[in-house]
């Protein structure tokens, strides 16, 4: 079955690897002309360590990059069972990019967002075939992190519930469904993780302690080499959205120290400069 994945950024190009692994054809495109021609170097890039170590031979490599198509519109993508967007984080855009699609798919085909904050309920109004559309989000680095988060709105048809959590989980990862809520459940429970770490920074406590303490403690990552992995600029934006979106509850407080790095442009890898990047 074919996967399409729209947005060859961080995440697109990270699914669109889950599923060539897996076996599927992989269509994929991007606005960006950039992007696209520079998508097959840097799938092969991502390659290069497990090569190097023994663990992937250049044949598997090859194979692999052999299934993954880059086309220039959304129209090319009408052949997939299953189109994931990727795109930048803004409704406008991720609506847009649905209805250029929905009605070029074959009726039982599935359309999933992989929005970290969005309403997949909001994305869906205005499209003519929104039963077709499921919130799906992987994570950073998504052919690393086992998790998937189903988020099915209200109107979802059963059967693209199940053909996306069936096509998905086939990938070896771990499906959990859960209510079309702000954040999800992951970024629901992570934001007071980062928020307490960024009030101990701003009581004098610094990113490499707190890290070195949460690491002792057994948590693999420490919240700054996490919010450096995934880049401060969406981690506020997550923020923000999910404080918006729950009436501004303390809770989910944005904290000086977290608007500071942004506007320094210390966005962690992406900038090689970060909390505790590089350490
Ligand atoms: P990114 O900026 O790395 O990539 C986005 C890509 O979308 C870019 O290549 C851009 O050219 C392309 N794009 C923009 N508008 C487009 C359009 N109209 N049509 C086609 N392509 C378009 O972003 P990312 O970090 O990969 O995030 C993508 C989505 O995944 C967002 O919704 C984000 O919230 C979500 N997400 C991000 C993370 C993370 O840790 N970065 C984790 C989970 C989910």
């Amino acid at each position: 079955m074919t996967i399409a994945i729209i947005g060859l950024g961080a995440m697109g190009l990270g699914i669109a690897q889950v599923f060539a692994q897996a076996g599927h054809p992989v269509l994929a495109t991007d606005s960006s002309a950039d992007m696209r021609a520079s998508a097959p170097a840097r799938l092969a890039a991502n390659f290069a360590p497990r090569i190097a170590k023994g663990a992937m031979t250049e044949g598997e490599k090859d194979a692999i990059l052999s299934r993954l198509t880059i086309t220039g519109t959304i129209p090319d993508l009408a052949p997939a069972t299953l189109v994931i967007e990727a795109v930048v984080e803004r409704l406008d855009v991720k609506q847009s990019v649905f209805s250029q699609l929905e009605q070029r798919l074959a009726p039982d085909a599935v359309m999933a967002t992989n929005t970290s904050s969005l309403s997949v309920t909001a994305i869906a109004a205005g499209l003519s075939r929104p039963d077709r559309l499921l919130g799906l989000h992987f994570f950073n680095p998504a052919p690393v992190m086992r998790l998937v988060e189903l988020a099915p709105h209200g109107g979802t048809a059963p059967d693209a519930l199940a053909t996306a959590r069936r096509l998905t989980e086939a990938t070896g990862k771990t499906v959990i469904q859960c209510a079309d809520r702000p954040g999800f459940i992951v970024n629901r429970c992570a934001r007071p993780f980062y928020g307490e770490a960024l009030a101990l920074l701003e009581e004098g406590r610094t990113p490499a302690e707190i890290d070195a303490a949460m690491l002792a403690a057994g948590y693999r990552l420490g919240p700054f080499a996490l919010i450096d992995l995934v880049g401060a600029d969406i981690n506020l934006a997550a923020t923000e959205s999910l404080a918006s979106a729950m009436g501004n509850h303390p809770r989910y407080h944005v904290f000086d120290a977290l608007r500071a790095q942004v506007a320094k442009g210390h966005l962690g890898r992406k900038a090689m400069k970060g909390f505790v990047f590089p350490a």
